[in-house]
């Protein structure tokens, strides 16, 4: 082998070691340049949603899942974002805000005169309503949240909020409530627990309203494509939460995500899909699942679901807060 060519094969080694080292910023620079020369995607055009679901002005749509459960829905961005005014009897919950392009918190504000406390469903940009959307706003505690958090002040991190591609700045939040995973929060005359369900990020939490049997979900379960390929994303905390999950809902459980891929309203997940995605994690687990692609590779779940993860050689799967 020529001095040369051993030269070139190593430079070129080191340039796919470093892609792959690197890759969720090289991904991130990608996006910030197909989002600098195409722009941000265009609104949807307004979709026929249905007899429940009411159009707010020309963005936002209301639907009441009962009379104290409202999904606020943005099927005109191309994320099809759905957060959740969750009413108790001396205060309510926001749960996820969107990306913020529209704010959110006159919305929410006009559905009702109880303070509102907003919780997001995990840090990406398209949950946190571009900053600071709320006077209240409680988070995940969680060790590697509180421990940086001096003051109550928490300042994400590029890897938790990834939306600096599409001209989001990192917010700081002043956290007023800190929810421990498995604890109860007290709305007045509805309780909601927080269920810990990571794998989308390590720092995603469900709601569960067990009397109502309502689990309000996040990012971690939605009708579409479940990203567990992004830097906080791992498929042994995917296992873990759906576990947290399975722990919880039964067959009348209506489970809301916070995307949809098609009108109308807010579609309705149930405890048949938690047991879906468990057989899938298992068998990808034990390379057992069908595949497509590449990078990220895609996995089918049922009809509603796909779960797009790193390829096998790449997979972790240890949880990263083990269950005690
Ligand atoms: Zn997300």
């Amino acid at each position: 082998m020529t001095k040369k060519l051993t030269v070139s094969l190593v430079a070129l080694s080191l340039a796919v070691i470093g892609l792959f080292l690197f890759r969720y910023q090289v991904a991130l620079v990608g996006m910030s340049l197909a989002f600098s020369l195409g722009g941000v995607p265009d609104l949807l055009p307004a979709e026929e949603e249905g007899d429940q679901v009411v159009w707010h002005d020309d963005y936002y749509t209301i639907e009441r899942l009962d009379s104290r459960t409202i999904a606020i829905g943005e099927p005109r961005y191309y994320q099809q974002n759905i957060s959740y005014l969750i009413l108790g009897e001396d205060r309510a919950i926001l749960f996820d805000a969107g990306a913020g392009s529209r704010k959110i918190r006159p919305v929410a504000e006009g559905l009702t005169q109880l303070p509102i406390t907003f919780v997001p469903s995990h840090f990406h940009y398209d949950h946190v309503g571009d900053g600071l959307p709320f006077d209240r706003i409680a988070v995940v505690d969680l060790p590697h949240i509180r421990s940086r958090a001096n003051d109550d002040q928490l300042t994400l991190t590029w890897q938790e909020h990834l939306g600096e591609p599409e001209g989001f700045d990192l917010p700081t939040f002043s956290v007023a409530e800190w929810l421990t995973p498995g604890t109860n929060v007290d709305l007045g005359g509805r309780v909601l627990k927080v269920i810990y369900t990571p794998g989308h990020t390590t720092d995603s939490i469900s709601l569960f309203d067990a009397a109502a049997n309502l689990l309000f979900a996040g990012d971690f379960m939605y009708q579409g494509p479940l990203f567990a390929f992004l830097p906080n994303s791992s498929l042994g905390d995917y296992d873990q939460g759906a576990k947290h999950l399975s722990d919880v809902v039964n067959s009348e459980t209506k489970i809301y995500g916070a995307h949809r891929l098609y009108p109308p309203g807010a579609p309705v997940l149930g405890a048949s899909d938690v047991k879906d995605l468990q057989n899938s994690l298992m068998k990808i687990k034990n390379g057992e699942q069908e595949t497509q692609g590449l990078y990220p590779v895609i996995y089918p779940v049922n009809d509603e679901m796909t779960l797009w993860a790193e390829p096998p050689w790449l997979q972790n799967w240890d949880a990263t807060y083990p269950d005690q």
